[in-house]
């Protein structure tokens, strides 16, 4: 054992270990990346991280940096959940349910706690959080709330942030901060304060002061968008100010999260819903913008293109003989209604039904909750073609994020299928199609150096689709060291030194997850890359996108 890991079992509840196997568990996430952490610690409570952090500090005033990286469930497919130095992991201990005010529905929890276990315990209490991200079931809370997860209720409800009220945070130098809405008043008092969360909050204020036009112009017409720091939702016109839009999606390079306060909406089991065939693409965006100016708005518009059914249909025949007979349509598009009173999902559907009856082949409605079950396993394909591998090749989570304004949406997806063909790759898309976010993995292996190569050509290639019509690389998934590189490109020179401007404000010597999100280039994570990628960790569950 090292002598810093010997310091911290000294003087923490929790454990710490720097066994070589769970190193090499905490090694690898569910990105291309792999990077072995020197120890892992469990900690027991927010105190025992204060004191790590608080250490890392005293180590790197005295010249050596020791990394820390938070981490749940590890399901972060950016190479955001691995680290050298110290993995902090939270799903061991910290995994409470705080608080439930059944008055006001906000739940505060610890960072640890399972995704499917609190909206289990919500739905007793008919509360859920609905942009519950396809990876619940064996995700955290936490990492949601770091990554800003969207799912496929994010289409009415908002990405995780939308839900995140507040967050108690340990700053670099060991200090706990908790963040909420601050009125002008509150946020003077903040500025006054003569400890490093005053400093934050004065230098961060005049970082948003003098850079307020460019922060403007970072605005996406987009729903989601995790890509670099959320700055333009800190500071509103009224002089109100909040950290929280910060610290989340910020994928634990600020700061670390030690307790979240969410609110809840109400959870209603009944649905309705629609499956619609097309023929093109350009006829299911039609019927996507269409929806978007609905009278009653869905809560989920997602979709599987003819490819990803052609594929599965050859992985495993049985999934989808008694949904089709003959041939597969182009496109297949899934729109849900959730609202609570039966006659309004009705009157929704009819409205649907009526305004896309020309530019679908066939619409199936479903009212019941089985015939939903079997029009949702048909979306859920993907899943098959997430599990599926031939020989070494094997679908990467390289093209797992990206999304462009809806008018857009058909050229870009034409796009997309031009540089599939011409890299002689098959592609099978899917998505939260009704925001403009799909996926594409390609199939690669990766442990050939050519296919390593060719990934990061194809990213790249993927990213200039999604710049020409001004979308954003990473919606859902965030940044981490796969799409880290691509932010200056995407946003500019100006705006990617804002970024760095406030990594260093909060993490002046760097040792909140290096080489994630921030300050990170292709060179540096292209050795990153491991040569045997693989969901198996997770193959308990099905594994959802
Ligand atoms: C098959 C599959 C499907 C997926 N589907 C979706 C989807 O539908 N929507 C979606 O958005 N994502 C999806 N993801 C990505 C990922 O599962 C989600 O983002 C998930 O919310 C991450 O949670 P986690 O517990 O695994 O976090 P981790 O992977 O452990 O961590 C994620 C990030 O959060 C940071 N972090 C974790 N805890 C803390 C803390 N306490 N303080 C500060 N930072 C912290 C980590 O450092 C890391 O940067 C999917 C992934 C897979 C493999």
């Amino acid at each position: 054992m090292s002598k810093i890991a010997h310091y911290l079992q000294e003087h923490l509840l929790g454990e710490v270990t720097t066994s070589i196997e769970v190193r090499k568990h905490f090694a690898t996430d569910h990105s291309i990346f792999s990077v072995a952490p020197s120890m892992v610690v469990y900690p027991r409570n927010e105190h025992d991280i204060r004191k790590t952090v608080r250490f890392a500090w005293q180590l790197a005033e005295r010249g050596r940096v020791v990394p820390i990286t938070s981490r749940g469930a590890g399901t972060d497919t950016s190479g955001a959940a691995i680290g050298e130095g110290i993995i902090l992991s939270f799903p061991a201990h910290m995994h409470r349910i705080v608080e439930l005010d059944l008055k006001t529905g906000a739940t505060v929890v610890e960072p640890g706690i399972n995704f499917g276990r609190l909206q289990q315990a919500l739905h007793t209490h008919e509360r859920f959080v609905p942009p519950y991200p396809s990876s619940g079931e064996y995700s955290t809370v936490g990492g949601a709330v770091a990554n800003n997860a969207s799912g496929p209720k994010s289409y009415k409800y908002g990405p995780v942030g939308a839900f995140t009220q507040g967050l108690r945070v340990i700053l670099a130098n060991g200090e706990v901060i908790t963040t909420k809405r601050l009125s002008k008043r509150e946020l003077n008092r903040k500025l006054g304060l003569t400890t490093f969360e005053g400093e934050v909050y004065r230098a961060l204020d005049k970082i948003l002061e003098e850079n307020k036009s460019i922060i403007t112009k970072m605005s996406r017409s987009v729903p989601r968008n995790s890509a670099g720091y959320n700055l333009a939702d800190i500071k509103h016109q009224n002089g109100s100010f909040d950290l929280t839009p910060l610290f989340v999606g910020s994928q634990g390079t600020l700061g670390v999260i030690t307790e979240i306060t969410l609110d809840t909406a109400e959870y209603n089991p009944e649905s309705t819903m629609i499956m619609a065939s097309f023929d093109s693409i350009a006829a299911l965006s039609e019927a996507v913008q269409w929806l978007q100016n609905a009278k009653v708005q869905p809560s989920a518009v997602e979709m599987v293109d003819g490819n990803l059914l052609q594929l599965v249909s050859r992985i495993n025949p049985n999934l989808l003989k008694t949904a089709f007979t003959g041939t597969f349509p182009n496109a297949l598009l899934f729109i849900e209604f959730d609202d609570s009173t039966e006659r309004h999902r009705k009157k929704a559907v009819k409205g649907v039904v009526k305004a896309i009856t020309n530019l679908a082949t066939k619409i199936t409605e479903a009212h019941d909750a089985q015939e939903q079950g079997k029009l949702w396993k048909i979306r859920h394909a993907s899943s098959t073609v997430l599990a599926h591998s031939e020989e070494r090749v094997k679908p990467i989570p390289l093209i797992d994020d990206g999304i462009v304004p809806l008018p857009h949406l058909a050229a870009f997806i034409t796009d997309v299928y031009a540089l599939f063909a011409a890299s002689r790759l098959q592609v099978a898309l899917w998505g939260s199609v009704g925001e403009g976010n799909i996926h594409a993995y390609p199939f690669l292996d990766i442990d050939s150096l050519g296919d390593r190569q060719r990934a990061f050509r194809l990213l790249e290639q993927y990213q200039q689709l999604i710049l020409k019509y001004r979308g954003s690389n990473s919606a859902s998934r965030n940044d981490g060291r796969l799409r880290g590189p691509l932010l200056a490109v995407q946003y500019g020179d100006e705006v990617n030194a804002i970024f760095k401007q406030v990594k260093t404000l909060f993490d002046p010597y760097n040792f909140f997850n290096p080489g994630v999100k921030i300050g990170v280039t292709f060179d540096q994570v292209r050795p990153l890359v491991k040569t045997h990628y693989s969901l198996d960790r997770i193959y308990g569950h099905m594994p959802r996108s």
